[in-house]
């Protein structure tokens, strides 16, 4: 195993697991020096379901080991929208100010554990063959904001407050989002076997 491809186009997502995996032995690369690498469509009806199709068709197509992952924001209150359509959940993909804005005037009459929501990330290692090696799951629970505070992070970032700091992950500093969040709860999964893997080859 000489090089993991993380299988994400999220700028912002790729620099948060290189900072949680980056000192692996192990080149870890994103999809800019494969622009031939097909966009993998997010049909599936559940983030493992997504995840899995990201890792497996980008590992077949690639021929090398791939990292996929999906995740999005959940708030039970909402029937766990937006869910696995975090990403559209406005309606265009990746427009994280439209959908910050949709999230406060869906909850706009919930209050307090009403606005309970929780962050989910499914990271799936896919080998070379597209055969599914590993999956794990990561969670971070919350609260939704009533307006945004703070630029950091991304997504919905702004309105997730995290209940132990009284802060959003758009306020509180970038290395205790890289502690606590779902993403690095995954991460934290999937580091042990991915050292097991490189210590056989
Ligand atoms: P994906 O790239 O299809 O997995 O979509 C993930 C979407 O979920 C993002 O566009 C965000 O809207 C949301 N999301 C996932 N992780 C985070 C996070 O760490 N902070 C804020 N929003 C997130």
């Amino acid at each position: 195993m000489k090089q993991i491809v993380l299988g994400s186009r999220n700028p912002k997502k790729l620099k948060e697991m290189i900072a949680l995996l980056g000192d692996l032995p192990v080149e870890f690369t994103d999809l800019s020096p494969y622009p031939e690498a097909p966009e993998v469509e997010e049909t599936a009806d559940s983030f493992l379901g997504n995840a899995t199709r990201k890792a497996t068709q980008l590992a077949t197509a690639l021929q090398t080991w791939v990292i996929g992952e999906d995740s999005g924001l959940c708030v039970p209150a909402l029937g766990g929208a937006p869910g696995i359509y975090s990403a559209r959940y406005a309606g265009i993909h990746g427009n994280d100010e439209a959908n910050n804005d949709k999230l406060l005037r869906e909850m706009a009459h919930l209050t307090g554990e009403q606005r309970a929501a929780f962050y989910v990330s499914v990271a799936v290692l896919a080998n070379p063959r597209g055969d599914v090696v590993a999956t794990v799951e990561g969670r971070c629970q919350g609260l939704i904001a009533t307006e945004r505070r703070g630029t950091g992070g991304f997504g919905y970032d702004p309105l997730f407050i995290v209940p132990a700091y009284g802060q959003t992950f758009g306020e509180l500093p970038p290395a205790v989002k890289q502690q606590l969040s779902h993403r690095a709860e995954a991460v934290k999964q999937l580091r042990p076997i991915l050292e097991r893997l490189l210590s056989k080859n």
